[in-house]
């Protein structure tokens, strides 16, 4: 029997402590940056088990190091922030919890993405891995990310010191519960969630009577060009072979039927999979407005605002191919390849930051009756609620179980003690 097979036959010793955390936290989400119960719960948990415990960085993020001889650093990933969504699963776990959001509103709160799923998986990983020491060596380090959902959780922890208290790892590694057949888990080399950006746009016109146009530059009239005319960057300006997603999801402009406004703000989103295409398209979008304006005899040059950006997220080969290696051993069938995601992660800023490879891979969270039911019905997006939908809960088993067990076996992968 493998390591992982060792280890992981110990699961149903953890299950039941798995379970009541994970519920627990289901019913008591925090918002990205407010994830202070989370953490100290974590924290606890962890200190527990044996590892060394680091709080508060980047404001609510935890580190947890444990040691086990000479061999490679590991780093586990898993992200604690839940959204501004009001629970209707009608779980008895469900959340009921309200807090004060960024802008100061009372919101209601979710785990609407599953992030409580991966907070449970990585400690019940770390607590068998923390009970079986004989079976592997190196250095696990398990990271409790805050606010992923606002894309700058990572970022802050970064910039608040991390890679210099921590053991330097030479592998990251994170997953996703996606919809999908409860009890799978999916890889896939190579680019896996796209890159985003938000682009806010200020036209300047010249405002006035709405019965006198000719003295004016109408930026409503302008702001409706720009939109019809960044549609061609997508689909004449990028190769069909390159996906690239463009939305204007905001236009403002003018306050009443008869006054011709000063100016009007357009915000877009753009995903992407390659950073030429991101470069390529931003700058194809600059050019289209500033021409656009430029046709309109704009007083003044347009203003533009990037925000809410994520990194691209491309899973190195090498690293991938030997995770997905550990999971077709262990799992058999139940392992597949994962679909390229328009969804958007800052995981790999950490990586990215310590210069080392990663992989993140997606396990299903559906159950795989209602899935397969879905599926030959052609009704899966209808039927089987996505992350982010008030509706999406994911199984609690086997999703556990298979999270837990993924998350020991791609780690084994580097740690395994027979491996050297
Ligand atoms: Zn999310
Ligand atoms: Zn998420």
């Amino acid at each position: 029997m493998g390591a992982a097979a060792q280890i992981l036959q110990h699961y149903d010793s953890i299950l039941l402590e798995q379970e009541d955390f994970y519920q627990d936290l289901h019913r008591n989400p925090e918002l990205s940056h407010q994830e202070h119960r989370t953490a100290a719960n974590v924290a606890r948990c962890m200190t527990s088990y044996g590892f060394e415990v680091e709080t508060g960085i980047g404001k609510t993020g935890v580190a947890a190091v444990l040691h086990n001889g000479s061999g490679p650093t590991v780093l586990l990933r898993a992200d604690m922030d839940a959204l501004p969504l009001k629970e209707g699963t009608g779980a008895d776990y469900a959340s009921t919890v309200t807090a004060v959001d960024q802008a100061g509103e009372q919101v209601p709160v979710m785990h609407a993405c599953g992030h409580d799923i991966h907070v449970a998986c990585l400690l019940g990983a770390s607590q068998l891995f923390a009970g079986h020491q004989e079976l592997w060596k190196g250095t696990l380090v398990a990271l409790f990310q805050p606010a992923e959902e606002t894309g700058d959780g990572a970022r802050a922890m970064i910039d608040d010191g991390l890679l210099a208290r921590i053991p330097a790892p030479e592998v990251a590694l994170a997953q996703h519960v996606l919809p999908g057949p409860s009890g799978r888990v999916a890889t896939r080399p190579g680019a896996v969630l796209s890159s985003a950006d938000s682009v806010r746009i200020t036209v300047h016109g010249r405002g006035g009577h709405g019965s006198m146009p000719q003295n004016t530059v109408d930026p409503v009239v302008l702001a409706a060009m720009i939109v019809v005319r960044l549609q061609p960057i997508i689909s004449r300006e990028t190769p069909p072979t390159e996906p690239a997603v463009l939305t204007v999801g905001s236009l403002r402009a003018g306050t009443k039927s008869n006054i011709i406004a000063d100016e009007a703000v357009l915000e877009l989103n753009l995903r992407t999979y390659t950073d030429s295409v991101r470069q390529r398209i931003l700058a194809s979008i600059r050019r289209t407005v500033q021409a656009e304006c430029q046709a309109s005899g704009c007083p003044k040059e347009p203003e533009f605002e990037i925000f809410d950006r994520f990194p691209l997220t491309a899973n190195d080969k090498e690293t991938t191919a030997r995770v997905a290696g550990a999971f077709s051993n262990y799992f058999g069938d139940r392992a597949g390849g994962l679909d390229l995601q328009t969804a958007s992660e800052d995981f790999s800023d950490i990586p990215r930051a310590a210069r080392i490879p990663y992989t993140y891979w997606g396990i299903g969270g559906t159950d795989p009756e209602a899935w397969h039911a879905a599926e030959l019905a052609g009704r899966v997006q209808e039927d089987i609620p996505a992350n982010h939908s008030p509706m999406f809960l994911p199984v609690l088993q086997p999703t556990l179980r298979t999270g837990t067990e993924a998350l020991v076996t791609a780690a084994l992968a580097w740690l395994d003690a027979d491996d050297r």
